[in-house]
């Protein structure tokens, strides 16, 4: 089995690799091989941390589990997501496989050309597209000539990091998959209304481009999800106590109930650099708006709160609402706000004076302040207290 198939377990190509392969998934799980173990830290790992990737490190160099266990462990994580249940824990298993494939994929794009013919297998901009079917969805934006070039074929420059510095540092996509792929509620620049439009293409970054590759993964993971399985029968019966361990984790981990305050000073760094970019009119990224917003539905409030809360932000009140009442349903108790680690592996948390020693989520953080704190005002009396005053 191939090291990019286990890396990229929900290509086509891996589909196939395990169709090919002489296993049988229920002898894997009788056996309660390698795979089995690693589809339930996959599981594991995406509700509670979203990631799949392996504590044991990197896939491969790092990780204790080989190509075989790595690929076979996908389609047992889809049994094991579809005997939990519960759709919210599809919704966020189906995000961790997505937010673990685009790291890879960065990574993969930035190795050189050089290391990436003789070092592990790694996939290219147009392998990701063709996976697709966007391969004639998108184009490079045509390399403008720098400054003292003549010609016009100097490099763009990436500027995200992602990729070399020959990478187009922008492209068009065509308007149906750019619609399908991205959505308003990631923040106002999302809207159509808000970008270059061009003969049926928008003109996005390179870094956009990737977040629209990230919502295909996703798609294609949630696709099928959940299986019907009969519970108590063959497959089923032998993962039930795996699954019964990751329903006690998930009720564990559901956040007990809010401080029921909002107090912005007591707020944790991480929060506050957010609600500072967003005051500053920078567009917050997908995680960091998702983090924002599962933050502040976990201290109670409602979404009519944080719409009023981020009257005067880039964030938009229908983006708000959106992830706001999602969140806040009956599924938001399957949705722990994401963890310390998490939020350091986006960019988002800094461990200003190694506070992640205190506490392994913010909310856990703000909590703890609250507590200490001597006296604690909450912006909810004083917002009623101001509109009161200009209602006079
Ligand atoms: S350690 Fe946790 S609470 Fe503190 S800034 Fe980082 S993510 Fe936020």
């Amino acid at each position: 089995m191939d090291a990019l198939d286990a890396k990229y377990p929900f290509f086509a190509t891996a589909r196939e690799a395990v169709a090919d392969a002489a296993v049988s998934l229920p002898e894997l799980v009788a056996a309660d091989a390698p795979a089995v173990e690693r589809a339930r830290e996959r599981v594991e790992r995406a509700l509670m941390d979203g990631t799949v990737a392996s504590e044991s490190g990197a896939f491969p160099a790092e990780s204790e589990y080989d190509a075989q266990a790595e690929l076979l462990s996908y389609p047992i994580a889809r049994i094991l997501v579809s005997l939990l249940d519960s759709q919210p824990a599809i919704e966020k298993y189906a995000a961790a496989e997505a937010a673990t494939a685009i790291d890879r994929i960065r990574e993969d794009l930035a190795t050189d050309d050089e290391l990436r013919s003789m070092s592990t297998p790694t996939v290219s901009l147009d392998d990701v597209l063709a996976e697709f079917d966007l391969a004639d969805a998108v184009r490079p934006e045509s390399p403008r000539p720098s400054a003292g070039t003549a010609g016009g074929t100097a490099a763009t420059g990436a500027g995200s990091g992602t990729g070399s510095a020959r990478d187009p540092e922008h492209y068009w996509i065509a308007v149906g998959p750019y619609l399908r792929l991205t959505s308003p509620s990631w923040g106002e620049s999302w809207r159509l209304v808000n970008r270059a439009l061009a003969d049926g293409e928008v003109r996005v970054s390179r870094e956009e481009l990737l977040d629209a590759l990230e919502a295909a993964v996703e798609d294609r993971v949630r696709e099928g999800l959940p299986f019907e399985l009969a519970t108590g029968e063959g497959i089923a019966a032998e993962l039930e106590s795996g699954v019964a361990d990751l329903k006690r984790l998930l009720s564990e981990r559901t956040y007990a109930g809010p401080v029921d305050v909002v107090a912005p000073d007591l707020f944790p760094p991480c929060m506050r650099n957010l609600i500072e970019k967003a005051e500053r009119g920078t567009d917050l990224s997908p995680p960091e708006s998702f983090a924002l917003m599962a933050f502040l539905v976990g201290i109670g409030m409602s979404p009519d709160e944080v719409v009023a809360f981020c009257a005067d932000t880039s964030l938009d009140a229908e983006g708000i609402r959106y992830q706001t009442e999602y969140l806040s349903d009956d599924r938001g108790s399957q949705y722990p706000p994401p963890t310390c680690e998490t939020l350091a592996n986006y960019g988002i948390c800094h461990n200003e004076e190694d506070h992640m020693q205190v506490a392994a989520d913010p909310l856990t953080y703000y909590e703890r302040r609250v507590t200490e704190a001597d006296e604690v005002t909450d912006w909810r009396e004083e917002n009623a207290t101001a509109a009161e005053a200009e209602s006079e």
